[in-house]
């Protein structure tokens, strides 16, 4: 209403069905924005065979805009830039033709349809394959795939990470692109786990020992090391109370939901441990040339 009144109509002309479509047009808005991020979500985030509920208002968009190529312009790692780069999808034409039962009888849409997503900083492709099946749309093939992405956004901080953490890492990415969500989140999970052990001995060897750190529940053990993790997974900390629950209670689902968010936090924190090794080193050798010259101030 206050957007008519600046508008200089009079609140008493505005009727039952104008504020009916104001309503409709706010509906559209946030259904559009929904779609656009589960697209961006589908692309980026998921798998291989992770689908989408087409029935719904939403997933109804989605497929619009995936099979149009409409417009959406997000941020992701580029692996041919090797940084972060913004892309936009346009849909990619592929030979699939309509299917028909008899000339003039059932008509059904092409089954299969692609997109691409482009780079604006240098045109690089990303190619992602859907298939329609039943009520649901299917992410059925993508190139580069998301182990190649996060593997190429890793690559900053790769020589830095323990061997272990590196093949368990790599066996985590390789099964999430590959639709296998319950193992890969298993394997993020034991990764996660020893870097919160590697946090707590740092802790440890600093002088500030945690009492009971080996019984606590993980979001406890993330409070309790606020000072050696970043601020984002402290603030977050209840996120992560899925780590506690048992392997044979997670659900699929959970884990599909999860994985992302750990595989970002764990990034994070990776990064973290490299910018502390780094500079220690740098620290080290300042403090060394230091003492050079205090040693021989004329030299
Ligand atoms: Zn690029």
């Amino acid at each position: 209403m206050l957007m008519t009144e600046a508008k200089g109509i009079p609140v008493e002309l505005v009727s039952a069905t104008d504020e009916a479509s104001e309503d409709t047009t706010e509906k559209h808005k946030r259904q559009r924005q929904e779609a656009n991020a589960t697209v961006v979500d589908l692309l980026t985030n998921k798998g291989l065979y992770a689908t989408v509920d087409a029935t719904s208002e939403v997933g109804d968009i989605v497929e619009d805009i995936l099979r149009q190529g409409q417009p959406i312009v997000f941020d992701t790692y580029c692996v041919r830039c090797r940084d972060r780069s913004t892309f936009r999808t346009q849909n990619e034409r592929i030979a699939a033709r309509s299917i028909s039962s008899r000339p003039g009888q059932v008509v059904i849409q092409p089954t299969i349809f692609a997109v691409q997503v482009v780079c604006q900083r240098a045109a690089h492709v990303y190619s992602y394959i859907f298939a329609k099946r039943g009520d649901d749309i299917v992410k059925i093939g993508q190139i580069p795939s998301t182990a190649d992405v996060s593997f190429g956004e890793l690559r900053s901080i790769d020589k830095s990470l323990e061997p272990d953490d590196r093949r368990e890492l790599g066996t985590a990415l390789g099964l999430f692109a590959h639709g296998t969500v319950l193992g890969a989140f298993v394997y993020l999970r034991r990764v996660f786990e020893r870097m919160i052990w590697r946090a707590h001995e740092r802790q440890s060897e600093s002088g500030n020992p945690i009492e009971g750190f080996a019984t606590m529940r993980m979001d406890e053990r993330i409070a309790a090391l606020k000072d050696e993790l970043p601020a984002s997974v402290v603030q977050n900390s209840g996120v992560f109370s899925v780590l506690s629950i048992g392997i044979h209670e997670l659900t699929e689902e959970q884990c599909g939901k999860h994985f992302p968010v750990l595989k970002a936090v764990l990034f994070q924190m990776l990064e973290q441990e490299e910018h502390k090794r780094m500079a220690a080193i740098t620290a080290s050798e300042t403090e060394a040339a230091l003492q050079r010259i205090l040693s021989n101030p004329k030299g």
